[in-house]
């Protein structure tokens, strides 16, 4: 349709204001399409009233996210991290009892996936998320090439989220060669990240934005 073919009236106002029953999310977002559970809310005078939380497509992630995490929260971090090997898991959870700084191959794609990253892009955007109190999962830092490895939740369309940035997504088929979550040691791999909940995954969505805006202020440095 041409500008020409334009019918002329004017703009429609923001949906809510429109349709006052339109679900919104409890950020803001106008779009929230996930139900989410009950909830009871005051409704003056002195009455209560049973309704729906409806998300966002972002908040309803973060949402699952946290519930994700929060099955694992009373689990030491090294049985969370080493759960993804499996039947092997014992063995490495094990082998990190003896030597903690000693890297075990684990299985990306399982429970998570993992992000790397160059140093000078990930440090700042890990200082950066941390200063402004994200909930962030675990960082590992490559001693050898400073590289940074984040872990985040196992997202199907993971690859088409990645394709445009310069980091490399690490999913089914790599592994990442990790140190017990209680090693202190920088080399050859050390966690500059660990997460108080464990279970705590970084959101993809948070990540993507925060590493878009460092290169953001890389090219008008
Ligand atoms: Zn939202």
């Amino acid at each position: 349709m041409t500008a020409d073919h334009q019918p002329d009236t004017a703009l429609p106002g923001p949906v809510h204001l429109l349709r006052p029953d339109q679900p919104l999310c409890a950020c803001g977002n106008e779009d929230a399409p996930f139900r989410g559970e009950l909830r009871t809310v005051r409704v003056p005078p002195g009455a209560v009233r049973d309704e729906r939380v409806w998300r966002c497509a972002e908040c309803h992630r973060q949402h699952r996210a946290e519930l994700a995490a929060a099955q694992w929260a009373g689990m030491p971090a090294a049985n969370w991290l080493a759960g993804v090997a499996g039947p092997g898991k014992h063995d490495v959870v094990i082998a990190w009892g003896s030597k903690p700084e000693q890297p075990e191959l684990l299985p990306c794609g399982v429970r998570w996936h993992a992000v790397r990253m160059a140093g000078h892009i990930g440090k700042p955007v890990l200082d950066r998320l941390l200063s402004d109190g994200a909930s962030v999962g675990p960082v590992l830092r490559a001693g050898r090439t400073g590289a940074l490895y984040w872990l985040l939740p196992v997202e199907v369309d993971a690859r088409a989220r990645w394709a445009q940035l310069p980091v490399r997504l690490l999913t089914s088929s790599s592994y990442l060669a990790a140190p017990s979550p209680d090693s202190h040691a920088h080399e050859p791999a050390g966690w500059v990240h660990w997460p108080e909940v464990t279970g705590t995954l970084t959101s993809p969505e948070l990540l993507a934005t925060a590493i878009e805006r460092e290169l953001y202020a890389g090219a008008s440095r």
